[in-house]
Parts: structure tokens; sequence; C-alpha cells
């Protein structure tokens, strides 16, 4: 595999290399999805990447989900480009296709009445927080354990280095995370207590989860994990917040929430809101809840304040509008979803075939490809014991040696365990691509 980027990747090193000089590790995104250097990128177009050197890829990490309709869609270019001749990417003023994707996403997601539009997922997450916090005057948060929900301090709390126990992120004082709170995933009656004993300590804000489970589905939830943290919720007046980063749009236009038939009383958007262009997250709920972005009637008491230069900015706003619209047009969600069973049938085929200690899962789109450890269910002892002894060379397996193993047979992944499945994907893209996993 060293040889064939050795051969076949001159540029991208070359280019890799002086990214060393004067960016921090020469990457830009996380380091471990390099692997052994990043691939540097010239065109991308519907299911396909081109690289530097002229190599082509069957395109699965999709900018890590965004890309609904497939990379760098034509209709979304050239709405981009009109609106780039009229007013430009940003004024700081009122633009019509800041409302016409709120109407769009409030018409398709059951959870969402309003919504405000901010520059990432993670300050999505940030300012959710803030506004459950500010509407229930209650201070603790719960999350899921092993989920992610951005960078901020107050979130990373938990996601410790498998091997050591150590935080994976540092430079957090602990009073930033003082009022966060874990639960393992499924454990409901672990959530019970803490929401329990929180009642006696000024109650619980919100609880935080992935709908499909923490890491979007890679420790997944059962079937109804959701409806059962809903009416923990409803029992404790905490909120529920689902962070539907991953799972908005892509699961379906009405998100992981019309799928369980759960609503969240604030959901999380970001990725697919913006098609793939930049500055992608959102804040939506219940509209009495929402108002807390505002204040009081006539005054900025209670108010939970949220900013950002370039929040919701037209060509943001754009993008995102007629890329929900081309995914209502098409179906896109479906017909993702329906390459993402092709493939996960093709890859089961494949593990069975060669008898592989495999595993393969997906809920339409998002795909998942287990190629080392163990499919983590409820039994949160097991998965202790899994943290300290196996995860972090589970995780270098899979995101080094399959990652780059895929990559040098023209498949380009997330973290070589996570595949997301496009419009572009047709019938001859999967099983061209389920070739090429058989031979890697
Ligand atoms: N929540 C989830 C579930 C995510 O997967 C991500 C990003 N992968 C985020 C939040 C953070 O979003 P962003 O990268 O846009 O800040």
């Amino acid at each position: 595999v060293l040889r064939w980027f050795d051969e076949k990747c001159a540029g991208s090193r070359r280019v890799a290399e002086q990214a060393k000089a004067v960016i921090p590790g020469g990457v830009q995104h996380n380091l471990a999805f390099n692997h052994p250097f990043p691939l540097a990128i010239t065109q991308a177009e519907g299911a396909y990447l081109t690289d530097i050197d002229g190599n082509r890829y069957i395109d699965f990490l999709q900018a890590g989900g965004p890309t609904l309709l497939g990379s760098n869609h034509p209709v979304l270019r050239e709405k981009v480009n009109q609106l780039l001749d009229g007013c430009g990417p940003v004024t700081g003023l009122l633009h019509e296709y800041e409302v016409k994707l709120a109407e769009l996403v409030c018409r398709h997601m059951p959870g969402v009445e309003m919504l405000r539009v901010l520059g990432s997922g993670t300050e999505a997450v940030m300012g959710a927080v803030r506004l459950a916090r500010t509407y229930t005057r209650k201070k603790w948060i719960i999350k899921i354990g092993g989920a992610y929900h951005g960078w901020s301090d107050q979130l990373v709390y938990g996601m410790r280095l498998p091997n050591t126990g150590r935080m994976e992120a540092i430079g957090i004082p602990r009073g930033a995370t003082a009022h966060t709170q874990e639960c393992l995933p499924n454990d409901l009656e672990a959530l019970r207590r803490r929401l329990r004993i929180n009642r006696l300590r000024g109650g619980t804000a919100a609880v935080l989860l992935e709908p499909l489970g923490p890491e979007s589905g890679t420790r997944p939830v059962h079937r109804d994990y959701n409806a059962q943290v809903r009416a923990l919720c409803d029992e404790f007046g905490a909120l529920l917040i689902f962070d539907e980063v991953v799972t908005g749009f892509r699961v379906g236009m009405g998100g992981a929430q019309a799928y369980f038939g759960v609503t969240p009383d604030i959901t999380v958007l970001g990725k697919c809101l913006t098609g793939g262009y930049p500055m992608a997250g959102a804040i939506g709920g219940r509209k009495d809840i929402m108002m807390s972005l505002v204040g009081g009637i006539g005054t900025m008491s209670r108010r939970a304040f949220v900013g950002g230069t370039l929040s919701a900015n037209p060509l943001s706003c754009a993008a995102g509008y007629y890329a929900l619209q081309e995914a209502e047009r098409t179906g896109a969600a479906v017909r993702a979803g329906r390459a993402g069973d092709r493939l996960r049938r093709g890859l089961d085929e494949i593990i069975r075939r060669r008898g592989l200690p495999y595993v393969s899962y997906n809920m339409g789109s998002i795909v998942h490809l287990q190629t080392s450890g163990v499919l983590l269910l409820d039994t949160s002892s097991l998965w202790k014991l899994l943290k300290v002894k196996d995860e972090a060379r589970r995780r270098k397996h899979m995101m080094e040696e399959m990652g780059a193993a895929y990559t040098a047979h023209g498949l380009v992944t997330l973290a070589g365990s996570r595949i997301y499945t496009s419009l572009a994907d047709t019938d001859d893209v999967i099983d061209d691509a389920l070739n090429r996993f058989d031979d890697v």
C-alpha cells in the first residue's frame, strides 16, 4: 500500500510536505484520517474525486457528510454563481434566502418551528446548550458517552484517549466541563439516576444526543432508545436536544426525528443544511424556546446570546435552499439510502464469503464497516474494558491501515470505517466499489 502511495502520489506528497512548514502537522483536518499523507484534490464531481496526480477515486467521504447530492452539484454551482453576480457572499443585512431556507427546514423537520443559522455544527450545539439553559433556567447538560458534538470546551468532555485514560482534548479547565455529565448509550437506568440526582441540584437543562447513537451510529442505540429518552426528559422537565448534524436531511428530509417519530425540543443541524457550502450550522426548535434567542419582549433580559459575522450569509443560505429543494425534488435521501443498502449487502457478502471477522451495517446512506473490535451495544462494562485494552489499536488499524488500503484501491472513506453514499452513487458505482473492497 505504501509503495502505491510512493509511485502514484508524488504531487500529493509534495503539497503535503510544503504544508508541514505552514500548517501544524500539515493537515487542517484530523491527522489520523490522512494516512500516510493527505491527498491533494483538484477536482470533485458527483461520486468521484481526482487528485493532483490524476488518480481518480470513488468518493465515500463526501466531505464528511454534507454532499448528499454528490460533490460539486451543478445546480448549486449555478445558483451560487448567480448570487455572487448579485449581492456577493455577504452583506450583514437580511437576504430573502435566509427566509426561504428557514421555511423549507420548518416544513420538513417535525421539531423545527423556527430556525437560526450559525457558522458550524460546533457553534450550533453551543448555541443549543445555551438556549436550553436560558429557557429552563437549569444548568446540567447530559450527553451520551462516545458522542461527538463538536469541539467546544464543555462538550469534548469525556472523550478520553482509550489506552491512557487521558482526555483527547486538553487545555480545558475543569470548570468548563463542571456542568456537563455523561451517560453510556442504551443505559436508561443510568440516565434516570442522573436526572434524579440533578433534580436535587437545580435540575437538568437538557439531554443531548445523536439519534442514531454516539458518533452517529458507531455505537448504535436500540430502536426505541430515543423515545425512552424523550419520556425521561418529559418526566424530569429537561429539554431533549437532537444533534442531527449528520442525520439531518441525510436520513430523510425530516431527519432522524421523523424516522423515529420522536420530536426533540431543540434540533441541531449542520453538514447537509448547506449542501457542502461553507458555514453549515443551525439551531431549530419549538417557537417558545427559540424566542429565547431574542430575550424578553422589548428587553434584552434572559436572552441566549449567539453571534457570528458570517452566519446566515446569503451564499450559505442560497446553497442550502437549493440543496434541500434539490434533495426534496430528487428524493436524494431515499436514493442515496438505496445505494447504502446495496453497498452494505455487498460488503456483507464479501465478509461472509471470505470468512472475515468484520461487521457492516447501515442506516440508509450512512454505512459503517468495522474491521476490528466488536460491535459495541449496551454492555457498558464491556465497553470500558475495550476502551482500555483495544480501542487505540482498533482505531489505528481502521483509520490508518485500512483507510490507506482503501485509498490505494481508489476508495476514499471516512477514517477507514465510515462510508457516506450520495445521490450520485448509481448501481454501477456501487458495484465497482464492491469489487475494489473485495480486492482490499
Ligand atoms: N455534531 C455531530 C454529530 C457531528 O458529526 C459534527 C461534525 N462531524 C459536529 C456536531 C460538529 O460540526 P462541525 O464540524 O460543523 O463543527
